[in-house]
């Protein structure tokens, strides 16, 4: 590409391949080291707009502004929660399409050092229809490129938020668990962990990433090939067929066993440990047959639960699991021979499950929006 196409926006920092940019740049007349210039400069935390790249020449700056795009998110109207600790942001597409990622930091703790996560989406909306979730109760919307789903790193990465630093060095974590079923987008998914690893570029490494799949088998089967670095998360949520029918529609096609042998394979070939999540139901997914079950399938070889009490969703028939429960839950598979965690619940009060301030928002522009949390004093 030496001249910018006529149809279609201009492409997007996040997403135009670095050939591409040192064809544009050399067809006038600049030299090579610019690619650099531009590319690791629009990556860099206190970058806000192209204006800020004050290496480039004046007139270089400027045309650069009108080729590309500094971001595919066109507005994002962020809230804040947890003092501070959490932020949550729907970002605005070129063509109206709504999408959520989630910031959330982690004070420093003993021997570990400060931590931040950042959560993305894969798609605006989600097919598989989780009754549970509030982005599978919305529908599908379509696929998001690779430029959108780096995007929403960039936000948090740049102005005001710079929450990354220097990726290359920070202790921070980018897990795919946000809208959308990620293995049902994984080429552009694949895409965009490849431009995140890019040293040119945020230069995050692999071992920092997540991929949270509702368990689309093959697409577990592409990542031990493709990505056999990048951490793989399995939202299981049952432990028998006939409830994971119900909770993830998806286990109709790949039922259990397949899913976990799938987690199997991956660990195996890899050497790493898989997660496997569990959004704890009250009185439906939390009974003694469930663990039991539980314990059966995820003992013997490297997994880790994951339990996760529900964020219940407007208008939903079920409540989370009670603390109380949620300790029974995971004191009867530590018995069972189980590594098990329980998840900290970010950002309760902003809707941070995902899709739900999305939800919460539709038939509102974000400008709107912004306007009215600001004067509710929820905005930050
Ligand atoms: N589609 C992928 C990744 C996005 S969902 C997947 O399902 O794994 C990320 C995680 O959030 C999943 O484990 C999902 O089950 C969980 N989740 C969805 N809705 C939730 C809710 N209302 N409360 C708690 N967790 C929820
Ligand atoms: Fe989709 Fe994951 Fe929500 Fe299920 S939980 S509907 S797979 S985003």
């Amino acid at each position: 590409m030496t001249e910018l196409s006529l149809v279609g926006p201009r492409p997007a920092i996040s997403e135009i391949d670095s050939a591409s940019l040192a064809a544009w740049l050399s067809a006038r007349g600049e030299p090579a080291y610019r690619v650099d210039q531009v590319l690791s400069g629009a990556h860099r935390p206190e970058v806000a707009t192209f204006d800020d790249l004050t290496d480039l020449p004046a007139a270089l700056r400027s045309d650069v502004a009108l080729a590309f795009r500094f971001s595919t998110i066109v507005d994002s109207h962020v809230i804040g929660a947890d003092g501070g600790m959490t932020a949550k942001a729907v970002h605005e597409l070129a063509d109206g399409q709504r999408i959520e990622s989630v910031l959330m930091r982690y004070a420093a703790r003993g021997a570990m050092a400060e931590r931040t996560t950042i959560c993305i989406s894969s798609q605006a909306g989600c097919a598989v229809n989780c009754p549970f979730c509030a982005t599978g109760q919305a529908g599908f919307g379509r696929q998001l490129t690779p430029g959108e789903i780096v995007d929403q790193v960039l936000h948090w990465h740049r102005p005001p938020w710079s929450a990354l630093g220097d990726a290359k060095t920070g202790h921070y974590n980018i897990v795919f668990m946000g809208m959308g079923e990620p293995l049902n987008n994984s080429d552009r998914v694949f895409e965009a962990v490849r431009l995140l690893n890019d040293p040119q570029r945020l230069g995050i490494g692999a071992r920092h990433i997540t991929v949270s799949t509702s368990g689309v088998v093959p697409g577990m089967d592409r990542m031990i090939e493709e990505l056999p670095q990048v951490n793989l998360a399995i939202s299981l949520h049952a432990a028998t067929d006939a409830l994971r029918d119900e909770l993830v529609p998806i286990n109709r096609k790949w039922p259990i066993s397949e899913v976990i042998a799938a987690g199997r394979r991956f660990a195996d070939r890899t050497g790493r440990r898989v997660s496997l999540e569990y959004v704890m139901i009250d009185g439906l997914n939390d009974t003694v047959e469930q663990a039991d079950g539980l314990i059966m399938l995820a003992r013997g070889w490297r997994s880790h639960l994951n339990l996760i009490p529900l964020n219940p969703t407007p208008g939903s028939r079920w409540s989370g699991t009670p603390t109380a429960g949620i300790e029974r839950f995971m004191r009867r598979l530590r018995d069972g021979g189980l590594s098990v965690t329980v998840r900290d619940t970010r950002g309760r009060e902003i809707d941070a499950a995902c899709g739900q301030l999305h939800a919460q928002l539709s038939g509102r522009s974000l400008r709107e929006a912004r306007e009215a949390a600001v004067f509710a004093g929820t905005s930050s």
